[in-house]
């Protein structure tokens, strides 16, 4: 019960990665504020958990965020920790790419995370204990083909990470991003029907493919997610700060 008394929200905690680090957390003892789109969805999941609490929020509107964020705070306390998990990825050849598409991929996986951290870090005195978290990819760190948005919106986050722990050196806020190769998520569900239908191959000859992608030929897992989310929550991990932390099975970088 490491954290308890302790407030987290989780932006996409209804479903993926992020639900895996939310019940982490509430194992963990936290008050976890999960966040999404779909409040249904967010409901369904947070009766699993006392310690879970849905709250429709839309990472890409600044003033949803804004009054999600503050109501979530006047709710169960300040945000300690705070994981900027949700996330779109959606594959568009670079000469297929509309403006559209790409500012939708940058409100949600950039803006998103600015926003979060910002309305998060209010909640807080500047002295205070907090762990900032951002689910960047590996593609974060080296190019991803027919993701050129993805990839700029990810190597965006571990950007803001960087100098956001440069900005509270010396403050007990850590900024870390988790960098993860694929995981076995609906986003990779969607991604390889996608693969799938333009390749003429089957659903799981798809997933193969991505699971392949990793260097050790297998999808991850979330649990291997939330345990590093957990332990840059520990106090064992104080002095971890600034760092893109790569899940991808081997070496990338
Ligand atoms: P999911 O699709 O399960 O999770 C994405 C989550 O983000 C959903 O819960 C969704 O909730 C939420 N979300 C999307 N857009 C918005 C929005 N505008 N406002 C609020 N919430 C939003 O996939 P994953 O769990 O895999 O993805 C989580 C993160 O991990 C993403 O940032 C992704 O880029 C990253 N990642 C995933 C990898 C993988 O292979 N799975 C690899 C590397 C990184 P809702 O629909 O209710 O809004």
């Amino acid at each position: 019960m490491e954290h308890q008394g302790r407030h987290a929200l989780v932006t996409g905690g209804g479903t993926g990665i992020g639900l895996g680090i939310a019940m982490g957390l509430a194992e963990a003892g936290a008050e976890v504020t999960i966040t999404g789109r779909n409040l249904d969805r967010l409901q369904q999941v947070a009766a699993d958990h006392p310690r879970l609490h849905a709250l429709q929020m839309d990472v890409a509107d600044a003033a949803n965020v804004r009054n999600g964020v503050t109501s979530a705070a006047e709710a169960r306390g300040p945000i300690a920790i705070c994981v900027a998990n949700a996330g779109i990825a959606e594959p568009a050849p670079f000469r297929n790419e509309t403006l559209d598409h790409w500012r939708s991929t940058m409100a949600t996986n950039l803006d998103g995370v600015f926003l979060t951290f910002q309305a998060a870090m209010a909640t807080l005195d500047r002295d205070a204990w907090g762990r900032m978290i951002a689910i960047s990819s590996i593609a974060g760190l080296r190019g991803l083909k027919n993701a050129i948005a993805y990839t700029a919106s990810k190597h965006g986050v571990i950007g803001m990470i960087r100098g956001l722990s440069e900005e509270y050196m010396g403050n007990d806020m850590t900024f870390n991003a988790i960098c993860p190769g694929y995981v076995d998520t609906p986003i990779v569900d969607r991604n390889a029907a996608i693969i799938a239908q333009h390749q003429g191959v089957s659903d799981d000859e798809a997933r193969g493919m991505l699971a392949r992608a990793n260097r050790h030929k297998r999808l991850l897992h979330t649990d291997e997610i939330t345990a590093t989310a957990l332990w840059l929550c520990s106090d064992g991990a104080r002095s971890v700060n600034g760092q893109a932390i790569q899940i991808a099975g081997g070496h990338v970088t």
